[in-house]
């Protein structure tokens, strides 16, 4: 009945990588490493972390008519997303520009460009996609408007995951048609603005679950996650792996998640998966380089 176990609607970005010794100040020049250019973007991570594992999965998101979008099509198809739903023209393709110093810390100044195009009438025009998709899945970098005429397109029985990232204040609008809302513990204390109070993550769960979402899932890097629904609060364990690139871990757990939820998982099992999948991806360097296919995943 479903022709896609998911369908992602987001943003698609060429990370710009740029290793430096040290950051320059207001007026200095520093040498770096060469350039690297990695295809990115949450909609577009989500979107290939999804198809490597296996699930039919399509893409609609705006990239510019230039090299770069043209990167993000060749990556999409390469791992087997369906781009037909990927928009082209009108604004540059949406650049990450990164800079890693020594110690591993980097700094990011996104251009969304082409992103921020992606307006409620490209969401309405795909209208056939939302039908024939089972799970649908959104994130932040594209406008709100955007994401909020996506709810409004859900065909009747298809689920909504949704990753608030970059995070801001959510309408309600939103939050109750998410099923899971899954936030990391920066985006849950965003969304939760002043009610933020306890440190304990099972407390902004339950309080996040009072905001309106059907479930909540919170991921909390190396210490797993948590599942909540009116049934209770579940802790998720992680999978204990050396840690070498963190980058893409919490876009390859949405996209496991969302996986599992199309064939019918509950939360907490699709939840367990997406931990094993996040774990794998956290083992490997980049973001989409990152992402394993369901064979790394059960060999883990
Ligand atoms: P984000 O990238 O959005 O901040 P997290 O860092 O919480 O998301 O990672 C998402 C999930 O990936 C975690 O809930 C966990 O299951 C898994 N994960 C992340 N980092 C590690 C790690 N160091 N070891 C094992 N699993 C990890």
């Amino acid at each position: 009945m479903y022709d896609y176990d998911l369908l992602v609607v987001g943003s698609a970005n060429a990370d710009l990588v740029i290793g430096i010794e040290r950051r320059p100040g207001v007026g200095e020049t520093v040498l770096g490493s060469d350039l690297a250019v990695h295809p990115g973007g949450k909609g577009a991570n989500q979107a290939v972390a999804a198809a490597r594992l296996g699930a039919r999965t399509a893409l609609l998101a705006r990239v510019g008519d230039d090299a770069y979008g043209q990167l993000l099509l060749d990556s999409q198809r390469a791992a087997g997303v369906d781009t037909a739903g990927v928009l082209v023209g009108g604004e540059p393709t949406g650049v990450a520009l990164i800079t890693v110093d020594s110690s591993g810390d980097n700094s990011i100044v996104v251009s969304p460009g082409a992103n921020r195009r992606l307006m409620p009438k490209d969401i309405r025009a795909a209208a056939g996609l939302f039908r024939v998709a089972r799970v649908v899945s959104a994130q932040l970098e594209i406008p709100l408007e955007a994401v909020v005429e996506v709810i409004r397109n859900l065909a009747p029985g298809s689920r909504f995951v949704f990753n608030p990232s970059p995070p801001r204040p959510l309408l309600a609008e939103i939050l109750v048609a998410c099923d899971p809302l899954i936030v990391n513990e920066h985006e849950a204390k965003v969304i939760l603005g002043d009610t933020y109070a306890s440190v304990e993550p099972e407390d902004w769960a339950r309080a996040l679950l009072a905001m309106g979402p059907k479930s909540v899932v919170v991921t909390l890097g190396s210490r797993g996650a948590l599942a909540a629904s009116s049934a209770g609060v579940q802790r998720i364990p992680s999978v204990k792996v050396k840690a070498v690139d963190t980058t893409g871990a919490g876009d390859s757990f949405t996209a496991a998640l969302a996986w599992k939820l199309s064939a019918d998982a509950t939360l907490a099992e699709a939840a367990a998966y997406a931990a094993r999948v996040g774990a794998a991806a956290v083992t490997k360097r980049g973001a989409q380089e990152s992402f394993p296919t369901a064979q790394e995943v059960a060999a883990l």
